[in-house]
């Protein structure tokens, strides 16, 4: 039975400074997030109880099981249901209809009252006795460890577009990690009050902590087959992967400043047009006919891009101007002095 040991922590406002000070309740959430996996739930469950009672303190008396029901259409809600009935470690939210792996996430991390906090896929193709091993890694001073899926057994048509999207985003975004995407992971509470998910961000969390200035690792952990059910990620996610890179690329690079990315594009777009509209008009000057010339719509088009560029640019700051919350652009590690400032 948990008991409920008060960590750290006065209560707090604001997304940076609650990174600063968090208040938590317990050692351990663990947040499960569950699309149509009725026969997955239990054998989950009984594992991660067997593996946390027989882990070390604080986590062994410390800890919580968060399913979060995505709009499941099988019985999932119902085995959640009756595993919390009967231990008080679990606690189930329920989603009124299928909201995406991301969304259920968020909601398993808002009411996660752990220190520390591990998701892990309902479908058993990791075992949690590994969470262990993150938590190792995590004591080396990193903030989120996710755990890789050194020999993946899944078919190709997830290996192969995977290692593709682990290779690319490595590559551009310099976060040397094999696999982004594995739903197992351990985080400190400090990570999940910081990060802001939404939309299928999920693929992208270490990308987005480590943009806040949070320490990344990863872990090889064992992987096996699918025992239950099927996959709830197909083909169809290769094409909105590849958007959300290009979102996520935006969101942590340009996003600070839409101007300085359109704002240059179409500068140089509309100075290039301006010059080949200035150089056919001292040739019409000097009698020649332009009209029937391809470079003429060339710099006609250029400059009515980089006008558009430049508009999209300011449309950009608009938007964040509007949008913008103290705390977006700086993540704190700890302030001293707190208490102080807090009883001025
Ligand atoms: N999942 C979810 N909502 C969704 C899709 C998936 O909560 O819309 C859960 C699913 O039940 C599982 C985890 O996310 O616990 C990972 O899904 P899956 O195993 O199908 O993904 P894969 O491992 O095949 O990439
Ligand atoms: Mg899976």
């Amino acid at each position: 039975m948990t008991t409920l040991t008060h960590i750290s922590g006065p209560e707090t406002v604001t997304r940076s400074s609650s990174a600063a000070n968090p208040s938590t309740l317990l050692a351990l959430s663990v947040v499960v997030p569950v699309f149509n996996e009725e026969e997955s739930v239990l054998p989950i469950y009984e594992r991660l109880r067997t593996v946390l009672a027989g882990g070390s303190d604080p986590y062994s008396s410390s800890y919580e099981i968060i399913f979060v029901d995505d709009g499941s259409t099988d019985d999932s809600f119902a085995v959640c249901a009756k595993i919390q009935a009967s231990d008080p470690c679990v606690r189930v939210v329920q989603f009124r209809r299928n909201s995406g792996k991301t969304a259920a996430l968020n909601a398993g991390f808002s009411i996660a009252t752990g220190a520390r906090v591990v998701t892990i896929d309902a479908d058993m193709q990791e075992d949690p006795a590994a969470i262990f091993a993150l938590f190792d890694k995590m004591d080396e001073g990193f903030d989120l460890v996710s755990a890789w899926r050194r020999e993946r057994h899944d078919p190709i048509s997830k290996t192969l577009p995977s290692r593709v999207f682990n290779t690319v985003v490595s590559r551009i975004t310099g976060i040397h990690l094999h696999d982004f995407n594995c739903g197992f992971k351990a985080y400190s509470c400090e990570v999940i009050r910081d990060l802001k998910l939404y939309g299928e961000l999920h693929r992208f969390i270490p990308v987005l902590a480590s943009q806040r200035g949070f320490k990344i690792a990863e872990v090889p952990v064992e992987h096996s087959r699918r025992r239950f059910g099927k996959s709830k990620f197909g083909a169809r996610r290769l094409g909105r992967g590849y958007l959300d890179f290009i979102q996520v690329l935006f969101l942590t690079t340009y996003l600070r400043q839409p101007l300085r990315l359109f704002g240059m594009l179409g500068t140089l777009l509309t100075l290039i047009g301006a010059l080949i509209c200035f150089y056919l008009s001292v040739l019409w000057l000097q009698g020649e006919a332009i009209g029937h010339r391809p470079l003429l719509t060339l710099g006609v088009l250029m400059v009515i891009a980089g006008f558009q560029f430049i508009s999209t640019g300011l449309v950009g700051e608009m938007l964040r101007n509007s949008s913008f919350r103290r705390g977006d652009d700086y993540s704190v590690r700890r302030i001293l002095g707190w208490e102080h400032s807090d009883n001025a």
